[in-house]
């Protein structure tokens, strides 16, 4: 079992996860961030720092379809440990449906 971040967390990126993390397991993308799920040892603690609600146990049926993404990214971008600055617009795009269609980039983030 891990946890997976879904598509909440596109251009929202608020980072209160990665900080709560014992194992470091997040991965920055240029708008979103995604856990590796080899590394994750399924603490629970990010679920509810997230407030986009975008970080899903992988037992519940919607997170299944993201798992392969963060499996996938995790492996290519950047470790992130620390938060940064939440874009300005972060506020605008919670809860926004669609956003894997509209704005998915592949591009890695910064990393810290
Ligand atoms: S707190 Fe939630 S929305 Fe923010 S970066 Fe983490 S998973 Fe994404
Ligand atoms: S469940 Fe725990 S180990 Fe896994 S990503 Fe969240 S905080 Fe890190």
């Amino acid at each position: 079992m891990t946890y997976v971040v879904t598509e909440a967390c596109i251009k929202c990126k608020y980072m209160d996860c990665v900080e709560v993390c014992p194992v470091d397991c997040f991965y920055e993308g240029a708008n979103m961030l995604v856990i590796n799920p080899d590394e994750c040892i399924d603490c629970g603690v990010c679920e509810p720092e997230c407030p986009a609600e975008a970080i899903l146990p992988d037992t519940e049926a919607e997170a299944e379809k993201w798992l392969e993404l963060n499996r996938e990214y995790s492996n290519v971008w950047p470790n992130i440990t620390r938060k940064g600055v939440p874009p300005e617009d972060a506020d605008e795009h919670k809860g926004e449906p669609g956003k894997f269609e509209k704005y998915f980039s592949s591009e890695p983030g910064k990393g810290t």
